[in-house]
């Protein structure tokens, strides 16, 4: 079956891992490739960072927003990281898996076990960096985060590693052309099943 054929299944697929093992850059390279892919619009209660646009990298709520959504059952999962909360919408998630298109959750560890608990089809992709030290030098040099932050990251990413076995699948992002290839290879796997295989 190729790529572009539209009969392909809906899938979920939970893109998870420390920040800084390079998750963003590695989903926007599958969205170039993957013809039926969509990728999840996650709600936030952080502040936007300069760029960015309200419905496109985030929904951002205030606390009540975020509170209210929680109480009408509106998130799929929804988790602290780095003292704010984040979630995932379940609405929009379960309207496009239903007309058969790739899903794509990029999501932190916490909010991926959460999700593969309530749908236990859902496949789980644990994104890595080659090493702690590296993963310290690209969280330094991607200059979004203060000297404190990047600390905070480094001991949830360390949490987060201890994880890892618990993923379907384990890439790491030594070299974005290589792992882009292994997720889109999982990706195509998952989607050209015939439905009674699943
Ligand atoms: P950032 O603030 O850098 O955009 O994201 C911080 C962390 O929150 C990242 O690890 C990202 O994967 C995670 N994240 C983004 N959206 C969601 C979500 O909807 N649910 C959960 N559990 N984590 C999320």
């Amino acid at each position: 079956m190729s790529m572009t054929d539209t009969t392909r299944i809906g899938n979920l697929f939970i893109v998870s891992g420390p920040s800084g093992a390079g998750k963003g850059t590695l989903v926007r390279a599958v969205l170039e490739r993957v013809p039926d892919v969509w990728l999840s619009v996650s709600a936030t209660t952080r502040a936007p960072r300069p760029g960015e646009a309200d419905g496109v990298h985030y929904f951002f709520l205030t606390p009540a927003e975020f509170d209210r959504e929680i109480e009408n059952g509106g998130f799929l999962e929804w988790a602290e990281v780095h003292g704010n909360r984040y979630g995932t919408l379940r609405a929009a998630v379960e309207q496009k898996i239903s007309e058969g298109r790739q899903v794509i959750l990029e999501i932190d560890p916490q909010g991926a076990i959460q999700v593969k608990r309530e749908l236990p089809g859902s496949v789980l992709v644990f994104v890595g960096a080659p090493s702690i030290e590296e993963l310290r030098r690209r969280l330094a040099t991607r200059g979004s985060e203060t000297q404190d932050q990047i600390e905070v990251r480094m001991q949830t990413a360390i949490r987060e590693i201890e994880l890892a076995g618990t993923y379907d699948f384990v890439i790491v992002n030594d070299d974005v052309s290589g792992a882009t290839d292994k997720i889109v290879a999982i990706m195509d796997s998952y989607a050209n099943q015939a439905p009674d295989s699943k």
